[in-house]
């Protein structure tokens, strides 16, 4: 299976490239933010928790995603080719815990793809975006907070996938199709 983790802060673009893989290579997406979205769409006591902290920029704690997102993988079909992790983990204690679970499953993590893109285009992209998503993150407050959550808490993720020798980056500046193709590149020395 090609495991794979994009990581970016907000606004980098996960959620393009992964549909883009998806399509290409067939992988299969998981993103915890819809995960949790689709938990607060459904209302009740777990849904309008969940709500205090993605409408505020914070994050989920890690017990609750971690248990979250097992229930997920394990409802995948035994034929998934692989499994494209879209803002997960977002902490090192997630990324230990991916680790352990992925490697106990036989299925390991094959890379962290970085998508680096700077700040400014960062806040513009996600503000354009929330002229239409209907996200209650996507305000400027909040995305700024989000950057900095960003910069405290996942950023060491990334260092973490250096140190195990599975770390890999783009620079996604450009336009939709150049960034799309930066990581095609990468993918294919993962095959
Ligand atoms: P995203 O759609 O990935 O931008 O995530 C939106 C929000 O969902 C984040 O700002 C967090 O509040 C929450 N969230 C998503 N993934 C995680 C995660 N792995 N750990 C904790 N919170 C998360």
């Amino acid at each position: 299976m090609l495991n794979i983790i994009l990581c970016g802060a907000p606004g980098a673009g996960k959620g393009t490239q992964s549909d883009f893989i998806v399509e290409k290579y067939g992988l299969t997406h998981i993103s915890t933010g819809d995960l949790i979205r689709a938990t607060v769409a459904a209302g009740g006591e777990l849904g309008e928790k969940l709500n205090g902290f993605i409408s505020q920029g914070q994050l989920v704690p890690d017990a609750i995603i971690i248990e979250m997102l097992e229930k997920h993988i394990d409802s995948l079909p035994a034929d998934t080719k692989g499994i494209i992790f879209d803002g997960f983990p977002r902490t090192l204690p997630q990324a230990e815990e991916l680790e352990r679970l992925m490697t106990a499953k036989g299925q390991p993590i094959v890379a962290l793809i970085d998508i680096i893109v700077e700040r400014e285009e960062l806040i513009r992209r996600l503000l354009f975006r929330g002229q239409t998503s209907g996200r209650s993150d996507d305000n400027l407050e909040t995305i700024e907070k989000r950057l900095v959550v960003y910069h405290n808490q996942t950023e060491p993720v990334a260092e973490y996938y250096k140190k195990l020798g599975k770390y890999k980056s783009i620079v996604a500046m450009g336009t939709i199709p150049e960034n799309v193709a930066l990581m095609d590149e990468v993918i294919k020395t993962l095959l």
